[in-house]
């Protein structure tokens, strides 16, 4: 079926024509992609035109598509049947795998997305503290609970809205905005709210307004300012962990939140979302404690298999791989004089001066077989699979 007619099909069912807003292509124009099929670095349209795939699903495919020991351990969890509304022995096995690399998390709770993470580890910073208010930064995603989507990047930041429609004011008002990078800006905020700040949530890479490293100095001012003041440090690393490096950002960077929120690779690119931290703290976590919090799926075999064949094949060698390819395309984008490349690892934005020229950027990379973000705002993604050879694609098309 051609792509047209099922892009008219999808625009009878689906708001926009789409199952989350950033795919329908707003920001930089021309009919969305329909797609049928991936394998490693590529992936192919209802059409059977071929991409070097620089999207990688925004962030969970570290290993490219269709990983054949990621595809094998799914297979073989569906033919075991489940989910059975009780714990199976491959949560424990991928829990295990997740404190052993990232040891703040001491103990954890299994959702199904970054978003129902991010929301569950704020009502437990609240329940821990006896506090409400929460500060995030301008440009941070941390999913679309409503508390979070004050001044959110990702899909609201490129759709040019500051929030959402729909959030109680009441609510809003619980969440204090701070700017990215300026640790005065968040000392000001608890200075003006004594003993009301429950937890700081951060992206320690933020990767939801393009990527934007942490300044030096940044994250252990954070830290320092949460200690001081009695309230938590949240990091969100649904996108950086186990991508910047094997134990994320907090081992890239020698910092200890108190709590972690996890997503995207844990699951293998199924469904997935992770909370977890200091087991003091996930102790109030419902049926141990107070705080409730529940899924039917939740620690689903079917994700738990997929994230422990990937986490299983993330090793030390992989690290340096994706740090290769990630440097070879940052060097030859900044060659070509084009964009201000940032870059932590495998995920990397190239900033055009507008929005209008990374449009550009974006449908002559199309044109030339490179599916980038379609969005200014929504980092790269390399993958292990991606080769010297698919980034010097990506480079040549984007001359
Ligand atoms: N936190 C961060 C940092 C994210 O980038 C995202 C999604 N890109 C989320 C939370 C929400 O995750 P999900 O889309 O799985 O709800």
């Amino acid at each position: 079926m051609s792509q047209s007619d099922l892009l008219e099909r999808a625009r009878r069912l689906f708001p926009g024509g789409v199952n989350s807003p950033v795919r329908a292509y707003l920001a930089v124009g021309g009919d969305p992609p329909v797609m049928a099929r991936g394998s490693g670095a590529h992936i192919w349209d209802a059409e059977g035109r071929r991409y070097v795939d620089v999207v990688g699903a925004f962030g969970p495919l570290a290993l490219g598509h269709a990983e054949p020991s990621v595809v094998a351990a799914i297979q073989r969890a569906a033919a075991a049947g489940g989910p059975f509304g009780a714990t199976t022995e491959a949560e424990i096995r991928l829990g295990e795998m997740i404190t052993e690399r990232m040891p703040r998390v001491e103990r954890l709770r299994l959702v199904n997305s970054g978003t129902e993470a991010a929301m569950s580890a704020l009502r437990l910073a609240r329940a821990a503290t006896g506090r409400e208010l929460i500060v995030k930064f301008q440009g941070g995603y941390h999913g679309h609970s409503d508390s979070m989507l004050v001044k959110a990047g990702s899909g609201p930041l490129t759709l040019g809205i500051p929030g959402s429609a729909g959030v109680p004011q009441a609510v809003a008002r619980q969440t204090l905005v701070a700017a990215y990078n300026d640790p005065d800006h968040v000392e000001a905020l608890f200075k003006a709210n004594p003993g009301r700040i429950a937890a700081v949530i951060v992206e320690p890479v933020a990767a939801n307004v393009g990527v934007v490293p942490p300044a030096p100095g940044f994250l252990a001012a954070l830290r320092d300012l949460t200690s001081a003041h009695g309230a938590l440090l949240i990091f969100d690393e649904v996108i950086t962990g186990f991508r910047v490096a094997r134990g994320g950002a907090q081992e890239l960077y020698g910092i200890a939140p108190d709590l972690t929120v996890l997503g995207k690779i844990i699951g293998g690119g199924l469904p997935v979302g992770a909370f977890g931290g200091r087991a003091d703290l996930m102790n109030l976590v419902s049926p141990a404690g107070p705080v409730y919090q529940a899924g039917t799926l939740s620690g689903h075999p079917l994700v738990m298999a997929a994230g422990e064949a990937t986490l299983k094949l993330l090793s030390p060698p992989v690290y340096e791989h994706l740090e290769r390819v990630g440097a070879r395309l940052e060097a030859g984008l900044a060659r070509l004089g084009v964009a201000r490349v940032e870059r932590v690892g495998s995920l990397l934005t190239p900033f055009m001066r507008d929005e209008a020229e990374y449009a550009a950027l974006h449908g002559r990379l199309r044109q030339r077989g490179v599916l980038a973000p379609p969005s200014q705002f929504e980092a790269w993604f390399l993958s292990a699979a991606h080769q010297d050879s698919d980034i010097d694609l990506i480079i040549e098309a984007a001359a």
